[in-house]
């Protein structure tokens, strides 16, 4: 299996409960490299660039402003199998739901506030990592 890149977002609940460093343990020790890191925040814009998919569905107001209301983490990262690996580790979109040991089901509140995106191909990790860093900032 190929080495690849997925790319990842601590969201604002995850970091206003102080779970960072937590999770971030979690994904390193599930052998991810961090290619590229920082805390940020998106403005109204971003968040609508970024969900842009979402945009038609009734939660896309309330997604934009959550994703939007403090900084996040955001972060590449590599390891084979990356995309899908990553969304195995951090579980369903609903927590509830989410298996045991998933970052969501340990950390997150609710299918809107879920601590932590995952991007769901190659295609969009790829995009999504270029919204947020530029070639300079990956290693
Ligand atoms: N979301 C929501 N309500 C829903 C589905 C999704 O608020 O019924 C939010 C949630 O924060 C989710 C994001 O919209 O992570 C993007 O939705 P998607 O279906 O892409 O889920 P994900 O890929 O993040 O698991
Ligand atoms: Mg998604």
């Amino acid at each position: 299996m190929a080495t690849n890149r997925t790319f990842t977002m601590l969201k604002p609940d995850a970091i206003e409960k102080g779970h960072i460093g937590a999770i971030l343990e979690k994904i390193t020790a599930s052998g991810f490299r961090i290619v590229a890191m920082k805390l940020t925040q998106m403005t109204r814009n971003d968040a609508e660039q970024f969900y842009a998919v979402h945009k038609e569905r009734p939660f896309f107001g309330e997604l934009v402003e959550y994703m939007t209301r403090g900084p996040i983490v955001a972060a590449i990262l590599e390891k084979e199998n990356a995309v899908e690996d990553f969304r195995t580790l951090i579980g369903t979109t609903n927590p509830a739901e989410a298996a045991e040991g998933t970052i969501r089901r340990l950390y997150a509140e609710s299918i809107g506030e879920n601590a932590v995106h995952g991007s769901d191909s190659d295609e969009n990790a790829a995009i999504e990592g270029a919204f947020h860093f530029a070639g300079r900032e990956m290693f």
